[in-house]
């Protein structure tokens, strides 16, 4: 272990000291220590380093329990029962860089390559846009960071320009290598939503270790990716870690470091987390046996303590999990999920060909069953692009997430777009189970009282019963 790297963001011995000294103490039998961290988080202003490594050492299963409470409180109180769902697009597969874990690396010879023409992106939008979804995140390896730029720019313009019957895609965010500030500047300017990127692995000597060769091993580039992204004008981003490849104690406290200085220095946070953790792909052995595997429940503890340690924060989580987990981890702090995801380019329109394929997917549900399944878990499910489309994106998001006050638009909001699904997608079991949901919501006063405003929601719904589309608070 190097105890003496330093990145300018992420002080390495410092979060070790912390570790260390946080493994000497013996708190697992103070349970008032316990509830005070709980108390304070319920104060919606996240907790300390030292207060997530207490929590994320919890062995008591009374105390892991009313974790889980807490965390889905917290959740519930800035977000309301909303669930947002999203699929991911992947246009390309060529990639010259070799990142360990991953299918798409470039001395994996056996994969078969693919960058999807305009033509065929525009075909697989179809299909999204005909399935219900509204929300995209476009996915690219990296061939080249300029022309990587141009494809993206042109493919994202190609998403927007489709419209079908069923209406079309409302909001884009990326997932793509990082860029230059200029770079940066020319992506904000396409209406993206948030521009994701996960810096992996923290820990400098594990990223120099899994990432061999191109722009990605250059660990300071893809950590300063959010200052450039940022300073050309993106406004939300989607930060990660890949689970498995290191000490999960030690990637959490530097992510929340990283989140630290995005917010001092630029007053904002992550718009989203992402929480994947390494799954099997194809031709890569790190992914077979992840170093430091992360177990079932040790993952649902990272869950509901970030929930807690950064409570505005959008938690996603992706179909490389299992239905059964991702069932447990809307209680959690899980806020927004993929559904009937592919992650080989191409793949929602053609027979799945698993050696063109990121990683082996767990959930594979279509998106109408999530959609039911999150129904009877008591939430809404949500495709709103509402916050992006009103300019409530960065600090001005921030300022209504903090408090616990964005729920106000998200709830409405996540009805207005499930009963679009419903008009325009279910079949009459969740027709029902549906329209029940959204009138309990309603009635439920989580919105308030005013009998006003109960009215107005419902002449919107009535509108949208009658084809209006595309309303939103
Ligand atoms: N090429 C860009 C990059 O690396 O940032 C963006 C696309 S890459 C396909 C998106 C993410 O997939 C990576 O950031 C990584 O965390 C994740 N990933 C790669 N291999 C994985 C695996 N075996 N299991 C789970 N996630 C994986
Ligand atoms: Fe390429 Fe991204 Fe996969 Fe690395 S993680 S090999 S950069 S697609």
């Amino acid at each position: 272990m190097n105890m003496n790297v330093k990145t300018g963001i992420i002080n390495e011995s410092e979060i070790f000291k912390k570790i260390n000294s946080s493994c000497d103490k013996n708190f697992q039998n103070d349970r008032n220590y316990i509830e005070e961290i709980f108390a304070k988080a319920k104060e919606l202003n996240g907790i300390t380093p030292e207060q997530v490594l207490s929590l994320l050492q919890l062995k008591d299963n009374d105390l892991i329990g009313e974790l889980y409470n807490t965390a889905k409180e917290v959740k519930d109180t800035i977000y309301g029962k909303r669930i947002v769902l999203f699929a991911p697009l992947y246009i390309s597969n060529i990639c010259y860089n070799e990142c360990l874990y991953c299918a798409f690396r470039s001395s994996n010879t056996n994969l078969h390559r693919k960058k999807l023409s305009q033509k065929e992106i525009i075909t697989e939008t179809k299909h999204l846009i005909n399935d219900g979804h509204k929300r995209l995140l476009l996915v690219a390896a990296e061939d080249n960071s300029e022309q990587g730029l141009d494809y993206m720019l042109e493919s994202i313009a190609s998403v927007y320009s489709v419209t079908t019957d069923k209406g079309s895609i409302r909001r884009i965010n990326v997932n793509m290598a990082p860029l230059s500030m200029e770079g940066f500047k020319k992506l904000g300017e396409c209406k993206i939503g948030t521009y994701q990127i996960f810096q992996e692995t923290y820990h400098q000597e594990t990223y120099k270790q899994n990432h061999l060769r191109g722009h990605k091993s250059n660990y300071q580039y893809r950590l300063q990716a959010m200052d450039r992204a940022l300073a050309g004008g993106i406004h939300d981003l989607g930060m990660g870690i890949l689970f498995g490849l290191y000490d999960y104690r030690f990637e959490i406290l530097a992510l929340l470091k990283h989140v630290e200085y995005l917010e001092k220095n630029f007053a904002v946070g992550p718009h989203t987390l992402s929480v994947p953790r390494i799954e099997p792909a194809f031709g890569s052995e790190v992914s077979m046996n992840p170093p430091y595997p992360v177990s079932d429940e040790i993952f649902k503890k990272i869950i509901a303590v970030l929930r807690l340690a950064v409570p505005y924060t959008g938690l996603i989580l992706s179909t490389r999990e299992s239905g059964t987990l991702r069932k447990d981890a809307l209680d959690l702090g899980i806020s927004q999920i993929s559904a009937g995801s592919k992650t080989n380019p191409g793949g929602y329109t053609s027979n799945v060909e698993e050696k063109e394929e990121q990683f082996s997917l767990s959930d594979k549900r279509s998106i109408l069953e999530v959609i039911k399944d999150i129904v009877s878990d008591g939430y809404i499910p949500s495709f709103c692009t509402g916050c992006y489309r009103m300019g409530r994106v960065g600090a001005d998001f921030m300022e209504l997430a903090k408090p616990g006050l964005i729920h106000k638009h998200c709830t409405p909001n996540a009805m207005f777009t499930f009963k679009e699904y419903l008009e325009d997608f279910a079949d009459n079991d969740l027709k029902f189970r549906g329209e029940k949901v959204i009138s309990e919501i309603i009635e439920s006063n989580i919105m308030g009282e005013s009998l006003t405003f109960k009215n107005n929601l419902k002449i919107k719904l009535q509108e949208i019963a009658n084809g209006t589309r595309d309303i939103y608070y």
